[in-house]
């Protein structure tokens, strides 16, 4: 199904609601990470030139109850200073003193409507409350791809009081750069996927063994393939319950005639916290765990990726958040990303945060701003965000 993009919508006069994803880390009241607000300025620049007013609005974290913490005040400041003009920050998403603030709105002018989750009804889906949110705007934008996969008020249940509903360009990127891998991919194509489980990779592979070409296995989850394979792993992290699965999943990837690579040596440590104790191994010693991918595995993983037209990846390869075990996603990042003529899309979430801040990341084709709703759309899942755009 085709998605109606923003372009298709006649902006000038309008008050446009934006389900925006500004969701982004916050210590002390500063921003720490801008990324996604960055992401959606494109959108929100659209709309003012257009002559469009932007309404903009948002989750931020999980608010047990409306506490300073979850305002979206540094994001309006944020938003100011990246705009050029004063973004107020209404007090609340629904509710008269909102409504007055956005239909004094003029063309060009924008508001963000404070925390959307002070309201248990978005999570919830709430009729009314959608309705609510609907009020005085006259077209939806939805531009939040990272909540995308959520059914909630703000990114399903508002579409239906929309006539005039599109995605942003931010949420055209996202779908187009996953439906590059999962429909018709350019070949060889190739799914890196790392982790630290299984278990949340099954619909994942389930979804990709019959569409790709090859799988570059890490993280984790690769200890559990490996043991159901015979191999020893000592103390690595391995999901005991799936060894059956992983049996199934390596036995349907071999019918298919399909490349499964595990590691064939590791980076092993006692524990994650003893990074002292790190050393290279081809056979997993048994009081070890495996950390990391070692330095055959990058090569052999960066030599299939040198032939791949088509690549996406999800999840780390290692236990990357100490630097001694992020050697191989951080090689095989920056391999793939000095790559040309291959098209890289990177997950978001723990992939995103392992790869996006190193500069060589500006190689990659794309790198995507949500981490569950890329799972679930690797998964062949219908993403409820996007699927409320259908018209
Ligand atoms: P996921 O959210 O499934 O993508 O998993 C990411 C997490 O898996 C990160 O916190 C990684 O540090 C962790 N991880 C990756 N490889 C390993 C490993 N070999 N052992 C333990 N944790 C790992």
């Amino acid at each position: 199904m085709p998605i109606r993009p923003i372009t298709s919508l006649k902006l000038a006069g309008k008050r446009v609601l934006v389900r925006c994803d500004f969701n982004v880390p916050i210590h002390d009241g500063r921003i720490t990470d801008p990324t996604r607000i960055e992401a959606t300025l494109e959108t929100i620049r659209y709309i003012l030139k257009e002559g469009g007013s932007a309404v903009m609005c948002s989750h931020l974290g999980r608010p047990k109850e409306r506490t300073p913490e979850f305002s979206l005040k540094p994001v309006a400041e944020r938003l100011s200073a990246e705009l050029g003009i004063k973004v107020p920050l209404a007090p609340d998403c629904i509710g008269d003193v909102t409504g007055r603030m956005v239909s004094a709105l003029k063309p060009g002018e924008a508001l963000l409507l404070e925390n959307l989750r002070f309201h248990a009804e978005e999570e919830a889906n709430d009729r009314d409350f959608a309705h609510e949110l609907a009020r005085g705007k006259d077209a939806y934008v939805n531009d939040a791809f990272g909540a995308a996969h959520r059914a909630h008020a703000s990114t399903a249940g508002v579409a239906q009081f929309f006539a005039e509903r599109a995605a942003g360009f931010l949420m055209m990127r996202e779908i187009e750069a996953l439906r590059s891998v999962v429909d018709n991919p350019l070949r060889p194509a190739v799914a890196i996927l790392g982790g630290a489980k299984v278990s949340d990779k099954i619909g994942v592979l389930r979804h990709l063994l019959p569409r790709l070409d090859t799988f570059l296995i890490g993280g984790a989850m690769a200890y559990t393939f490996l043991k159901a394979r015979g191999t020893p792993v000592g103390r690595s992290r391995v999901e005991q319950d799936k060894l059956g699965l992983a049996s199934e999943l390596l036995d349907a990837a071999a019918k298919q005639g399909v490349d499964f690579l595990l590691p064939i040596d590791h980076v092993v440590a006692e524990a994650p916290d003893k990074p002292e104790t790190a050393s290279v191994v081809s056979e997993i010693p048994a009081e070890m765990m495996g950390l990391d991918i070692g330095p055959r595995t990058v090569e052999e993983f960066i030599a299939r990726l040198a032939r791949a037209k088509t690549v996406v990846w999800n999840g780390p390869l290692g236990y990357f958040e100490n630097e001694a075990f992020a050697k191989g996603t951080l090689r095989v990042g920056e391999a793939l990303a000095g790559l040309s003529g291959v098209k890289s899309i990177i997950g978001g979430g723990d992939t995103a945060a392992a790869v996006a801040h190193q500069s060589w990341s500006r190689g990659f084709t794309h790198i995507s701003t949500g981490g569950g709703a890329t799972l679930e759309y690797l998964e062949g899942r219908e993403l409820p965000g996007v699927k409320a755009l259908d018209c």
